[in-house]
């Protein structure tokens, strides 16, 4: 009775604790969200001064932005687009996250309502050019500027308040230059790349988009989302992005720039790396190589043996000049021909290595028939020699492939001949390797 009554007890905890982690933290946030009680809510603003971290987004650089574990930026890029960016923006406002919008100078140009609409909403607006060309990476410079101003002349043209417009920029397509780069930097505009897209601008269903945003979030725990709100998938997957954050307990945090009445939100340097070094993680980079300057560097003089203070004693232990070998002949002399001789029975051995089974035995009884019928006459003459040829002409010729065709006769080879017969070639040529395979072939 006691046990199961401890059982029940805890039981009541765990289902206690549950609804605590459930309830307790949407409710929290979804406080400011009047009418949304199961909101995810924006968790807390993040102020920060282009300036001091100018470029950011680990997609290509080095920094990003100073979020915590599970904290996310949902940014949205390519808009206004009515159809969609209204829908969109209804479902922000619906569940109270705030975003940050990179608008194209055109579509301001042609829907001003929808830059007023994000601003009312409170909702954070950068550029993202005039035309969305994907050759910043190539294209002039005064083309590139003309562009970038393109693109906030119109959005800023199209709000109440033109102070609203955020100094931050994308680069259309993530075209980074750091030509494009360093001229925004100049006039005090952040370059935004990011942390992770979901491929919502290909030709993919809604699930995958969502698939994709919440696996590549899983991986890096944190960080800036890049979507577009001009697309019907990307329409049809936020809810699902939205409900899995809340699940698996993201926050979302509203990025704005700092002012003269809105100081940067205070960070370390090293919170603006997605993964701070640590040393329980190898460091991936190669440490950097320092430029010395050899300009006005001398050789110094060799040490002397009076350097190292050595003894008469110590003179066996020290190192000694070698002594360049002088008439050492320029050339190796021309090995003795019986270097190449190959043993008595050995012609067998090597053609079962080199042939096939049937070929060598075909082959082997061949060597062998002539030899045993030669008898004493075949030993006394010591060796066959690959190299028997005496005339280096036929050397070259077997280097180059031109050898002269089979010296074993067809006949021996087959062991027509009869015993005791041996042909004169089997006696007068030596037999060669290559030329028996040959054959085989
Ligand atoms: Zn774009």
């Amino acid at each position: 009775m006691i046990g199961s009554s401890v059982v029940v007890r805890t039981r009541s905890w765990i289902v206690l604790c549950l609804g605590l982690l459930v309830v307790g933290s949407p409710a929290a946030l979804a406080a400011d969200c009047p009418g949304h009680p199961d909101a995810l809510g924006t968790s807390r603003t993040l102020v920060v001064d282009p300036r001091e971290h100018p470029r950011i987004g680990t997609m290509q650089y080095r920094e990003t932005l100073p979020l915590k574990d599970h904290e996310v930026v949902l940014t949205f890029d390519d808009g206004p687009l009515p159809k969609y960016s209204n829908q969109i923006l209804k479902m922000l406002d619906d569940e109270c996250i705030k975003a940050t919008f990179f608008i194209i100078g055109g579509q301001a140009k042609a829907n001003p309502e929808g830059v007023r609409k994000l601003v009312a909403a409170g909702h954070t607006v950068g550029t993202h050019s005039m035309n969305h060309p994907l050759t910043f990476d190539r294209m002039p410079i005064e083309k590139a500027e003309a562009e970038i101003n393109g693109g906030i002349q119109w959005t800023s043209a199209a709000m109440t308040d033109p102070s609203k417009l955020a100094p931050f920029f994308r680069i259309p397509g993530l075209m980074r230059a750091e030509g494009v780069e360093n001229l925004l930097i100049s006039r005090g505009i952040q370059v935004w790349s990011a942390d992770f897209p979901a491929d919502d601008w290909r030709h993919v269903s809604s699930d995958r988009v969502y698939q994709l945003a919440i696996q590549r979030l899983e991986a890096k725990g944190k960080g800036i989302l890049l979507l577009h709100d001009i697309q019907a998938r990307t329409v049809a997957a936020l809810p699902k992005i939205i409900r899995d954050l809340k699940a698996r307990g993201y926050r979302i945090v509203h990025v704005v720039p700092a002012t003269a009445d809105r100081p940067a939100t205070p960070t370390t340097p090293v919170e603006w790396l997605l993964h701070p070094p640590t040393e329980t993680v190898p460091i991936a980079r190669w440490p950097s190589v320092p430029s010395f300057v050899f300009a006005q560097t001398e050789a110094l003089p060799a040490p002397s043996l009076a350097d190292l203070n050595a003894q008469t004693e110590h003179q066996p232990l020290l190192p000694r000049k070698t002594i360049a070998l002088a008439n050492v002949a320029a050339t190796l002399p021309v090995p003795d021909r019986d270097l190449f001789a190959i043993p008595e029975g050995s012609v067998e051995v090597l053609l079962s290595t080199t042939l096939s089974r049937r070929a060598a035995t075909r082959l082997a009884m061949a060597a062998e028939t002539p030899r045993a019928t030669r008898g004493k006459a075949g030993k006394s003459r010591g060796h066959r020699t690959a190299h028997a040829a005496p005339a280096g002409a036929k050397h070259t010729a077997q280097a180059t492939g031109t050898a002269p065709k089979s010296i074993v006769p067809k006949s021996n080879a087959k062991s027509t001949a009869p015993k005791g017969a041996a042909p004169k070639s089997a006696v007068t040529h030596p037999t060669r390797v290559a030329s028996l395979k040959k054959r085989a072939q």
